[in-house]
């Protein structure tokens, strides 16, 4: 079945080497990595190709600017990476498509790159690698990116990127500081933040996408709901449920788990219109996350919705 993959990255000559290095993977891996991560033609296509990806969204890897402090150049380097993608996407329109990379250090500055991305790039939404500086897109000062965002109509996905401080949970602990589990805690308690901090309801048609089955919020939401009611917070209705809200305003992606049951589960919890395959290129296997979705035990209507119906709905491809 043809496919479109959303969470597949690339990295720019400028900005490599500034994404996270993982101290748990090794140096050759690392290099392939980095190899892949720069390559638009062969290797990216031959892959395509081989598993019958027909196009990929591309975002820059983590952290991108998300983890420049300077605001000037952190915009200076979103922009230039933004044209970068626009020139590559531009010699494939067939194969590639785009989301923007965004310096959130500015909000005023992130809406108007996100709007020159969409109306002049053709770029179908953005990519954003966690908090900036410590910030978090639920706080006021993002209101008007989100006012923005909304008027576009495209969906902003929401990818882990690196701790603002490092927890005394984590301490001693640098296997479950990254991808294991750390970068899933935060980016979950990100998107949590838009659903209690009131964003998701002060703008209902902001879509966001989570990567990695939901980020573990698909199997939580009885929970959200039960909860609720001693914890609510002063943004949201008493009647409000946050299960209602998730259902509603996130999308996730499979990128990064291949699991059936968890597909399963996620499909039941958020219903056959918010999930979508992708396979976290190229830290994944591309092979194993397209076995993985063509064989898993669903029908054909919902492999069709998840392999690219509802990617091409939600960002209008
Ligand atoms: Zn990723």
């Amino acid at each position: 079945m043809r496919k479109i993959a959303l969470e597949e990255h690339f990295t720019t000559p400028e900005l490599a080497g500034s994404y996270v290095a993982r101290p748990t993977q090794s140096d050759t891996l690392f290099a392939d990595v980095e190899r892949r991560l720069a390559d638009f033609d062969e290797l990216r296509l031959e892959m395509m190709d081989r598993t019958g990806i027909e196009l990929m969204v591309l975002s820059v890897t983590t952290p991108g600017v998300q983890g420049v402090r300077d605001t000037k150049e952190a915009i200076r380097l979103a922009r230039g990476a933004n044209d970068f993608l626009a020139r590559e996407v531009q010699k494939r329109p067939d194969r590639y498509a785009g989301f923007a990379h965004l310096a959130l250090h500015d909000a005023e500055a992130a809406a108007a790159e996100l709007e020159r991305a969409v109306r002049e790039l053709g770029f179908r939404g953005a990519l954003i690698n966690g908090q900036t500086n410590g910030h978090y897109l639920d706080e006021d000062r993002y209101l008007p990116f989100w006012e923005r965002v909304e008027e576009l109509n495209v969906p902003v996905y929401l990818h882990p990127g690196a701790m603002a401080d490092q927890p005394a949970m984590f301490a001693h602990r640098p296997e479950i500081g990254g991808p294991i589990w750390a970068w899933t805690a935060e980016t979950a308690a990100h998107a949590l933040r838009l659903v209690f901090g009131g964003t998701l309801t002060r703008f209902p048609a902001v879509k966001i996408i989570l990567g990695h089955m939901g980020e573990t919020l698909p199997f939580l939401l009885w929970r959200l709901d039960s909860r609720r009611e001693f914890d609510l917070g002063e943004k949201l209705a008493p009647d409000a449920l946050p299960s209602a809200i998730i259902r509603r305003n996130i999308a996730v992606t499979t990128s990064g788990v291949c699991d059936p049951g968890a597909l399963i589960a996620t499909l039941q919890a958020l219903g056959d219109d918010n999930v979508m395959f992708s396979v976290d290129y190229p830290y994944e296997d591309p092979q194993l996350a397209c076995d993985f979705i063509e064989s898993a035990p669903i029908s054909e209507d919902v492999r069709a919705k998840v392999c690219h119906g509802n990617a091409e709905r939600l960002l209008r491809l």
